[in-house]
C-alpha cells in the first residue's frame, strides 16, 4: 500500500489564481464574461479557454514573463515535496491551468522536478516584432465531461493502482470533482464548502506544513483504509469507461 498524493497549482500551490490572472491582465473584461458563463454552465471549459487565448490577442512575451515571475508560491511547498521524496511518497501536481505558467513558476521556485499534467499552452510568434499569441490544447481532456479542460479524476484513476490510497489538496472549483474519488482530502477555502455540502471527509488545511502532519502521522498506521464513498465512485467511474 502506498499513498499517491496529488495538488493542485492554482490557489493551492501559488498565493493566487495565476491562470485567471493571466487572462485577465491581456483579455480584459471579455474573459470575465467567458469565466461567467463557464460558472453558469453556458459554455465548456474548453470553449472558455479558447475564447480568453483570443480575447488576449497579441502581448509582448516580455510582459507575459513579468506577470508569470511575480507570482509566489507558498515556500512550505518545498518541505512537502521534500516529505515525499523521504518517504515515498508519489506527489504529482494536476491542474486545469496552463504548463507555460506551471513550469515557469515551478522552476523559479527550485521545484523544477516536481511532475505536473495540465493544459498546454504554445506561445506562437506570427511576426517579427516579439509579440506572441498563446496557443491552448487539451490532451488530458475527457471524452464526456466538459466541466473541466483537463480531466484530474481520469489522471488520478489511471496514475493508481486499486491499492493505492489516493491523497488530494485542494481549494476550489476544479478541485470539486477529483475529491469525489479522493481516500483523503485536504481542503481549503471554498472547497471546505463544498465538502461539507456533499458530506466529503476532509482535514483542514492553511499550508502544506499541516499536510506533511497530518500524513506523517498517517504513514504511522500499519494499515490504511479506502474511503468507502471514494471506493464505489471509483469503481463506478472504470465501468463506465470500460
Ligand atoms: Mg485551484
Amino acid at each position: 500500500m502506498s499513498i499517491r498524493l496529488f495538488v493542485d497549482f492554482d490557489g493551492t500551490i501559488t498565493r493566487g489564481d495565476v491562470g485567471n490572472l493571466f487572462f485577465r491582465t491581456f483579455g480584459g473584461a471579455a474573459c470575465d464574461e467567458l469565466v461567467r458563463r463557464f460558472r453558469a454552465g453556458e459554455i465548456t471549459a474548453r470553449e472558455c479557454f479558447l475564447g480568453e487565448a483570443e480575447a488576449m490577442g497579441r502581448v509582448s512575451s516580455g510582459a507575459l514573463e513579468e506577470l508569470v515571475d511575480a507570482q509566489e508560491i507558498d515556500p512550505s511547498f518545498r518541505d512537502l515535496v521534500a516529505f515525499c521524496r523521504d518517504r515515498e511518497v508519489d506527489l504529482l501536481i494536476v491542474s486545469d491551468g496552463l504548463d507555460y505558467y506551471i513550469r515557469r513558476i515551478l522552476g523559479r521556485h527550485g521545484c523544477g522536478e516536481v511532475p505536473f499534467v495540465s493544459n498546454v499552452a504554445t506561445l506562437v510568434r506570427p511576426g517579427g516584432d516579439g509579440r506572441i499569441e498563446v496557443s491552448v490544447a487539451f490532451p488530458h481532456a475527457d471524452a464526456q465531461c466538459e466541466r473541466c479542460a483537463c480531466c484530474k479524476r481520469n489522471i488520478m484513476l489511471t496514475s493508481s493502482a486499486e491499492e493505492d490510497i489516493i491523497a488530494y489538496v485542494g481549494e476550489g472549483y476544479s478541485d470539486r470533482c477529483p475529491v469525489r474519488y479522493a481516500d483523503i482530502v485536504f481542503a481549503k477555502d471554498v472547497l471546505q464548502t463544498y465538502c461539507q455540502d456533499e458530506n466529503i471527509s476532509y482535514y483542514p488545511y492553511e499550508t502544506f506544513d499541516d499536510v506533511v502532519v497530518r500524513l506523517r502521522r498517517l504513514l504511522e498506521r500499519t494499515r490504511l483504509r479506502p474511503r468507502a464513498r471514494a471506493a464505489v465512485e471509483r469503481r463506478a467511474a472504470f465501468r463506465h469507461e470500460s
